[in-house]
């Protein structure tokens, strides 16, 4: 298959339309990544395949441009939200002639996702699925130094009334 070649400046340019921020990763990457906040202290990263030295997409490597949504409990720091939905992993996207719409696409839906992760009304913390003798519930990531929780409510059938 053969790939077409992305700029910098047609990636970003289909980035314009989200607030999206050049995010330079503490760790050594040779790619440009872009940060997008879905709500506070839940980001989109757009990890995309566009070398730092050339100015292009890369022919070596992982050269897909790839996509994640995770929680930033501090600025640069990352971790995959696996305890609510399985939403961590990242998603690839080939750099195929319609790169640019498939990624729009994409975005949109992991930053829907993102407005919908659970976190706590007091600290943006993650809510996590925890389990007590009392059955699971949804407590935040930053227990024991806040202790705010959350039922988990059932989805129930809509009952019909005749
Ligand atoms: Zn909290």
């Amino acid at each position: 298959m053969s790939y077409v070649e992305i700029s910098k400046d047609a990636f970003e340019a289909v980035l314009k339309e989200f607030d999206a921020k050049d995010f330079t990763p503490p760790y050594g990457t040779t790619e440009y990544v872009y940060r997008i906040e879905a709500k506070p202290k839940v980001v989109v990263m757009v990890y995309s395949s566009v070398s730092t030295v050339s100015g292009y997409s890369r022919n070596s490597g992982e050269d897909a441009i790839r996509l994640a949504l995770l929680y930033e409990p501090e600025k640069g720091e990352h971790e995959a939200i696996t305890s609510q939905f399985p939403i961590g992993k990242a998603k690839r996207i080939n750099r195929v002639p319609d790169w640019g719409l498939r990624l729009k696409e994409r975005i949109i839906e992991l930053i829907v996702q993102g407005k919908a992760v659970e976190t706590c009304p007091r600290d943006s913390g993650v809510l996590k699925i925890r389990e007590s003798k009392y059955g699971k519930f949804l407590g935040c990531v930053n227990y024991p130094d806040c202790r705010y929780t959350k039922n988990i409510v059932e989805a129930k059938p809509i009952e019909h009334k005749s």
